[in-house]
């Protein structure tokens, strides 16, 4: 059952969000109007009579507004972790790369010390070979110990 007013629906079926759900004060029909309505005086579709639409519900809307500061707080909370987050993960990016760059110093020193360390290796191969040529038999117990047993044969 539909009645139209001033171009709005009064209607007793269904009902949107923005509806205003009120009883006919005459019959007690339940009556269903746009929330623009209220305020505005209507006759009731079941009894003819003449019914001011009451205001929203506010309580509703209160509950709503709640909810929605709620909702707000939560996005604050939700930004201020992040933008914590994002601070530390500059603080770690920095850190990290301030690390890469000591690993990277570290590795060329090791280059380095590599370096030296065959360049001794050479050096004391060197050495060896020139000790050789000069004649001296290389230090080690091996060659005592067959020294002593030639002068024991003697
Ligand atoms: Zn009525």
């Amino acid at each position: 059952m539909l009645l139209i007013y001033c171009g709005l629906q009064v209607m007793n079926t269904s009902e949107g969000q923005q509806d205003i759900v009120f009883d006919c004060p005459h019959c007690g029909k339940s009556l269903v109007i746009d929330r623009r309505g209220a305020g505005m005086q209507i006759r009731c579709p079941e009894c003819n009579g003449t019914v001011t639409v009451p205001q929203p519900d506010y309580d509703e809307v209160s509950a709503e507004d709640l909810r929605l500061h709620e909702l707000e707080d939560a996005l604050q909370d939700c930004k201020r972790e992040l933008s914590e987050l994002t601070e530390e993960l500059n603080y770690v990016s920095v850190r990290r790369a301030h690390l890469e760059k000591l690993r990277a110093r570290s590795l060329k020193c090791f280059e380095r010390i590599d370096r030296d360390l065959s360049a001794m290796e050479q050096a004391i191969q060197r050495i060896r070979v020139a000790l050789l040529d000069a004649g001296f038999s290389p230090a080690g117990g091996d060659s005592d110990s067959a020294s002593d047993t030639e002068s024991d044969t003697e």
